[in-house]
């Protein structure tokens, strides 16, 4: 008997789902680029994964795509993402959901576009940097695929 399968809708009155896409943008060395949050900024000061929200009719590849042009100037493509894994943080205003990508291709160099400081660092020492909660179970997964 055929079924109709209806996709189930994220919006839900008694919890606000928050969806941000994050990338470990990975270099020839297996370095990571992270990112500070700059002041005037919720969590001011603690470093992450660049990246930022979906905007609503957006895709997360499209919108980490736009965010890495804004961000940093650099220009990527779907085919460079590969996602490695998520975040799933609950703050008291919202639940988190996070994937986080791995890209290692990309065209010009990051610079900061938005006042944030900029780190090339390896994914054994990201725990000496401060993270949003949200970010720190991401950091397991990067030392399993990228050494310390
Ligand atoms: O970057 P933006 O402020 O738009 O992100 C919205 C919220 O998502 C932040 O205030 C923060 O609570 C959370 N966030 C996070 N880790 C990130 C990016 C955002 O926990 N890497």
């Amino acid at each position: 008997m055929d079924q109709k399968v209806e996709p189930v809708s994220i919006d839900n009155p008694s919890v606000k789902l928050l969806l941000v896409v994050a990338v470990a943008l990975v270099d020839i060395d297996n370095r990571i680029l992270i990112a500070q949050r700059p002041e005037g900024k919720n969590l001011a000061g603690m470093w992450e994964f660049p990246g930022g929200k979906v905007d609503t009719g957006e895709r997360p590849e499209q919108a980490l795509i736009r965010e890495l042009e804004e961000e940093l100037g650099i220009q990527t493509w779907k085919s460079c993402l590969a996602p490695l894994t998520f975040a799933s943080h609950a703050y008291e205003d919202f639940h988190l959901l996070m994937p986080l990508y791995i890209c290692r291709r990309w065209e010009g160099v990051p610079q900061s576009k938005e006042g944030q400081a900029l780190k090339w660092v390896r994914a054994g020492v990201l725990r000496d940097y401060p993270m949003p909660p949200a970010d720190i179970p991401l950091i397991p997964p990067l030392i399993d695929l990228l050494g310390v």
